[in-house]
């Protein structure tokens, strides 16, 4: 069907929420030619990718990572722009005061001896890492995410890696990734995620995470933004704001949780897996000096990795360092007992001292815990109802690849019943 001006300039398209994925519709309705509203019940784009400077420290809300690979992301995103620091593939494992370097040696040749030597695994263990790399190179996404599903602890298990190895390397660094420490997360995660960190890397913006969602706010030009606005109903053809001003929509795209918002959903409450993300201020020299991630593995820390955050605001002459720990198992510390617990582990285990509590984020609804993961959805998949669409990294797995696949298809499936015809 024709579009004209008037109809695709029509400012009755809403998007619910400013995250990632309700970015990325923005950009797609853009791109077609609509000018939609967005709703963002916060202060500012980002939902649960955002960045706050504190005493002059960049820290970001939980310690997260874009694996440069996704194919989202490279599509939706300008890499040069973002400055995107590197995370060498592997990690720095503290026990005790032990220390031991694991990584992947064809990707970093500085990781091959340590990773030879190290006492993590054995060297069968190490061969089937490669394996286990090269296989997943070939198995498409879409192999992975129709791949019958497991536990990763299962699959792990099932390919043969030594309990040593488990314990010693992958719990620890799956659990802060899946932000749950008993690996019962899909195995087309563990797949998606193993085969992004092997075609690519892990890569932090030099300005902060938040760089990722504003850089999509940046490229919007015809896109309204209404921030402090929270929509408390959506219905077919209405947007009832938590003010009750009620707008009339051709169709809304709702790029978070929809349960609350959508009468018929209200029984469909997800479950969500949380993490403690806390910031020190330390003096003098870090215990490491490259850009790679510290993980903790002894039985029982709280601590499940540390990562000394080097970026824009950090870099003054004559700062302190600032380092970000991650605590992923269940506590019911007071935030008192819990600083001191974690600075007790990190003196014990990784020997950092000398540290000053700057900042705790607690994020409650950090990742989706969700079954059955996909990778995509079609358009038309993404129909609630008539006029409703649902976007947000939950309608597929916890990602930002997710959060952009779904926004994208979303914005798509609604251009699509408003035109009519298949849109690519
Ligand atoms: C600590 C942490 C670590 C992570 N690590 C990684 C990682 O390493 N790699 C990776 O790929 N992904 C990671 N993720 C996941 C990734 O951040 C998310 O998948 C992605 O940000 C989800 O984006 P979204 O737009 O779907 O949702 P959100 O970011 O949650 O956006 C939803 C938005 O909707 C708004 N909203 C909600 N309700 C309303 C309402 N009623 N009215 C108006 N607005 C509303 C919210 O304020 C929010 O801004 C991590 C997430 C966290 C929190």
């Amino acid at each position: 069907m024709a579009r004209t001006m008037e109809s695709t300039n029509d400012k009755r398209i809403f998007i619910v929420g400013a995250g990632v994925s309700g970015l990325v519709a923005a950009r797609v309705l853009e791109n077609h030619g609509y000018s939609p509203t967005i709703f963002e019940a916060g202060d500012r784009v980002g939902g649960r990718v955002k960045t706050d400077i504190v005493e002059g420290y960049q820290l970001d809300h939980g310690f997260q990572v874009m694996l440069d690979a996704y194919p989202m992301a490279q599509e939706y995103l300008n890499y040069d722009k973002l400055d995107l620091q590197k995370l060498i593939p592997g990690a720095i494992l503290f026990n005790n005061g032990k220390r031991r370097a694991l990584g992947d040696p064809t990707r970093e040749l500085s990781m091959a001896v340590p990773t030879m030597l190290s006492s993590i695994g054995s060297f069968s263990d190490k061969l089937k890492v490669l394996k286990l790399n090269f296989k997943l190179r070939k198995k498409s996404l879409d192999a992975i995410f129709t791949s019958e599903e497991k536990t990763t602890l299962q699959y792990l298990q099932d390919y043969g890696f030594s309990q040593g190895m488990i314990n010693g390397f992958f719990k620890p660094f799956f659990t802060g990734i899946y932000l749950e420490d008993q690996l019962q997360t899909s195995s087309r995660m563990f797949e998606f995620v193993f085969k992004m960190f092997g075609e690519g890397s892990a890569v932090i913006p030099r300005a902060g995470i938040e760089a990722i969602p504003l850089q999509l706010q940046e490229r919007l030009t015809q896109t309204n933004f209404s921030f402090n606005t929270r929509v408390k109903q959506v219905t077919q053809n209405t947007v009832i704001l938590e003010d009750g001003t009620e707008h009339h929509s051709l169709g809304t795209i709702i790029a978070t949780e929809a349960g609350d918002l959508v009468s018929n959903l209200s029984q469909q409450q997800l479950s969500w897996k949380s993490v403690d993300n806390l910031y020190f201020e330390f003096k003098g020299s870090a215990v490491y000096h490259k850009p790679i991630i510290g993980l903790f593995n002894a039985e029982n820390t709280l601590v499940n990795n540390i990562h000394y955050v080097t970026n824009i605001a950090n870099e003054y002459e004559g700062r302190n360092g600032l380092l970000s720990v991650s605590v992923v198992k269940e506590h019911q510390l007071s935030e008192e007992d819990l600083i001191k617990h974690v600075q007790n582990e990190l003196k014990q285990h990784a020997k950092i001292t000398n540290t000053r509590f700057l900042k705790r984020y607690t994020i409650k609804k950090a990742l989706p815990n969700l079954d059955n993961l996909r990778y995509e959805m079609a358009p038309t998949e993404t129909q609630l109802t008539t006029g409703i669409f649902l976007a947000g990294d939950q309608q597929l797995n916890g990602s930002l690849n997710a959060a952009m696949m779904a926004g994208e298809r979303a914005a798509l499936g609604l251009i699509q019943t408003l035109e009519g015809g298949v849109i690519s």
